[in-house]
């Protein structure tokens, strides 16, 4: 059985009382016991989760990590900086990371090496722009961000990775794929990790949908039998708003 997993992605957002008050509303209004939860705060905040979470079954994740352990990198953080205040997961490859800070696959590739190294889990994001699927490119500019970055890798390590397919229109955006066009990419993505690995590896996978995600929509989504989850930004700020879509499987 593949695992369904909410995650939230805070982005830069809350400030440490608000983060604070944040998790405390998320841990206190629980009453799930199947969805993997996962928080993704800023930063700064993320030690104040870690603790706020320990005693709950609610995952803390980064945004991002540089792909070296230490050194002459003033205003990065390492995936052993992260590990050493109890922090197992990190995201990589949000669209925000590759069009404002110029995230390559190439580079990708690289801090997934680093986070693995670590015995970090990653959830994987990629995700077509506008005019790729207008062109009728979405397919292979996603096959493009998932090989480039992933498919060097064994079987194995794959069950430290959760994909996330987030279209970059869709993020922020307010405009949600439809139900039948994140079906039609995350099977595509489940066919492209068969074809690589095998059925097995691809059946075990969770692929997340992240764009846009409300309470008012995510039962849909989640319902088509590819969507295991999403990765939530904006509605992940609100707790209630976020515990809702944790219970829409
Ligand atoms: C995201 O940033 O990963 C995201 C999906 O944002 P939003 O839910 O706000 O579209």
């Amino acid at each position: 059985m593949r695992k369904s997993i909410v995650a939230g992605n805070w982005k830069m957002n809350t400030t440490f009382a608000e983060a604070k008050a944040l998790i405390t509303e998320i841990v206190s209004d629980l009453n799930n016991e199947t969805t993997e939860i996962i928080v993704a705060p800023p930063f700064v905040n993320i030690e104040a989760v870690v603790k706020a979470t320990s005693n709950s079954r609610i995952k803390v994740a980064a945004q991002n990590m540089h792909a070296a352990t230490k050194g002459a990198y003033t205003g990065e953080v390492s995936g052993s900086m992260l590990k050493s205040i109890g922090v197992q997961h990190t995201i990589l490859g949000h669209s925000e990371r590759r069009g404002y800070f110029n995230e390559t696959n190439a580079l990708l590739k690289e801090k997934v090496n680093s986070a693995l190294t670590q015995e970090m889990t990653i959830i994987f994001c990629f995700g077509e722009e506008l005019e790729d699927r207008k062109s009728g490119n979405h397919f292979k500019v996603v096959q493009n961000q998932i090989e480039e970055a992933l498919f060097h890798l064994g079987a194995s390590s794959l069950d430290h990775i959760i994909l996330a397919y987030e279209p970059v229109w869709a993020i922020g955006t307010g405009e949600t794929a439809s139900p039948e066009q994140a079906q039609e990419m995350h099977a595509f993505i489940r066919s492209l990790v068969a074809n690589n690995y095998d059925s097995v590896t691809a059946d075990k996978i969770s692929i997340l949908y992240g764009g846009s995600v409300k309470p008012t929509n995510a039962k849909e989504l989640f319902s088509n039998p590819d969507v295991d989850g999403g990765l939530i930004g904006g509605a992940s700020l609100k707790a209630e708003d976020f515990l809702t879509i944790v219970n829409a499987f």
